[in-house]
């Protein structure tokens, strides 16, 4: 089949007038071009005219919690954020299985309403995989693990769970780890999860870095979340040294090629040891959550000074009040109005891709690459085509995924907000 449209965003070079996108029959991109060009080339080749549109690869949310979607405005901004874990939990306790299935769906048909194709999706309930329908978009399942209480790494989960996604190779996406953060994952977990991930060379993510009580634990081992997690059971000898970043890499536990959600509380030191430690380093910014924690400015210039690349995440619906990462463009957009439109739209394509170790895969429109492509209204010219992608505050109506079109879902979306969210 051969896409038309005005202009076609590749990602892999400018924005193309009058481009074309051929897609081939097994759901992958045969060629990218100009119009005229692809006609001449793929005589016979079926072709559908999206008019004027922008046609560019389906976005990818690099940070997620469907568990949480039907949480939305459930819990206003706390004193702390240790208020919020302990109220999420409350809520948590309340909610059966059918709740979070429930949940998963609903959160499924809002990213693919807002032009999302690619989710990675923090799972905390591994014991749902079963009953779960193979995922409407391209879902990367990060089993998200947790053992404040028993200190013993839990093989025989990790290894049930293996098996899980050895049995369900044919869900588009794949399966990674996700060691909760190193205030509620211990050492042992960090390292079990690092060595199965290289074995099945699954990606790994993890939060850190996330709230400023999280590192007065970690540096002067005080504070209200000190207490708190004192009072789980948890050992605290970790405690009362560095920061959590340097604590995590001078220990091994996280290092280059993790998918770092939040990094906003890095210090200089902290900095210093990442310019130290050469490799391909990511950090997930999710602007709106991070706006409803009134974090301190997210340090997005110093990370990429450092080589970092960063993407973007929605986090939950508990700290968010949409899917759409349209909202967390212009969120980021807003709060660092000198970034440029075509280094914001890398964020959700081309850095998440490469996070996921699928760049020329996923995020850009090449040849090889997976047909998950998405068009919204533009009728200007070429160069001004990130802007509208950013300013785009519609559910796509044509969407793509793995060469087939997908109808988008019909549901009753809530506007989402730009700022910060006062309940
Ligand atoms: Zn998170």
């Amino acid at each position: 089949m051969l896409l038309r449209a005005r202009t076609v965003v590749p990602m892999s070079g400018p924005p193309l007038e009058d481009g074309a996108v051929v897609v081939r029959a097994d759901g992958r991109i045969a060629a990218v071009g100009l119009f005229e060009e692809m006609r001449r080339d793929w005589p016979g080749e079926p072709v559908l005219d999206l008019g004027e549109q922008a046609l560019l690869p389906g976005l990818i949310n690099a940070h997620c919690h469907l568990d949480y979607t039907t949480l939305r405005n459930a819990i206003n901004p706390q004193r702390s954020f240790t208020a919020w874990i302990t109220r999420i939990n409350a809520l948590k306790r309340q909610m059966t299985d059918d709740d979070y299935l429930a949940a998963i769906a609903e959160g499924f048909d809002e990213l693919r309403a807002w032009g999302t194709t690619t989710v990675c999706n923090l799972e905390a309930f591994p014991e749902l995989l079963p009953k779960l329908p193979p995922p409407p978009i391209r879902t990367w399942w990060f089993l998200e693990l947790i053992d404040i209480r028993n200190r013993v790494p839990s093989e025989a989960l990790l290894e049930g769970a293996l098996s899980f996604f050895e049995q369900h190779d044919g869900w588009l996406g794949g399966f990674g780890l996700n060691p909760h953060a190193p205030y509620t994952a211990s050492p042992e977990l960090f390292r079990l999860c690092r060595e199965c991930a290289e074995r099945f060379g699954m990606p790994l993510t993890t939060h850190i870095a996330e709230s400023a009580e999280e590192e007065a634990m970690f540096r002067r081992g005080e504070g209200e979340m000190f207490t708190f997690l004192q009072g789980l059971g948890r050992r605290m000898d970790d405690c009362g040294k560095r920061s959590s970043f340097a604590n995590a890499v001078a220990d091994g536990l996280i290092g280059p090629g993790w998918l770092l959600a939040h990094a906003n509380e890095l210090d200089d030191a902290d900095f210093a040891l990442l310019a130290a430690t050469p490799g391909d380093w990511h950090v997930v910014h999710c602007p709106r959550s991070h706006a409803f924690f009134q974090h301190r400015a997210f340090p997005w210039h110093r990370l990429e000074e450092a080589g970092v690349t960063i993407s973007l995440g929605t986090d939950s619906l508990a700290s968010n009040d949409s899917l759409s990462l349209f909202a967390e463009l212009q969120a980021a957009q807003k709060s660092i109005p000198e970034l440029t439109s075509e280094t914001l739209v890398r964020t959700v394509t081309t850095h998440p891709a490469r996070a996921l170790r699928k760049s020329g895969e996923l995020g850009a429109l090449l040849p090889g690459a997976h047909a998950d492509l998405i068009a919204l209204p533009f009728a200007g010219a070429p160069p001004e085509v990130y802007d509208a992608i950013i300013a785009n505050r519609s559910p796509i109506e044509w969407m793509m995924l793995d060469g087939k079109i997908l109808s988008p879902p019909h549901s009753s979306l809530r506007p989402p907000s730009a700022g910060v969210r006062r309940s």
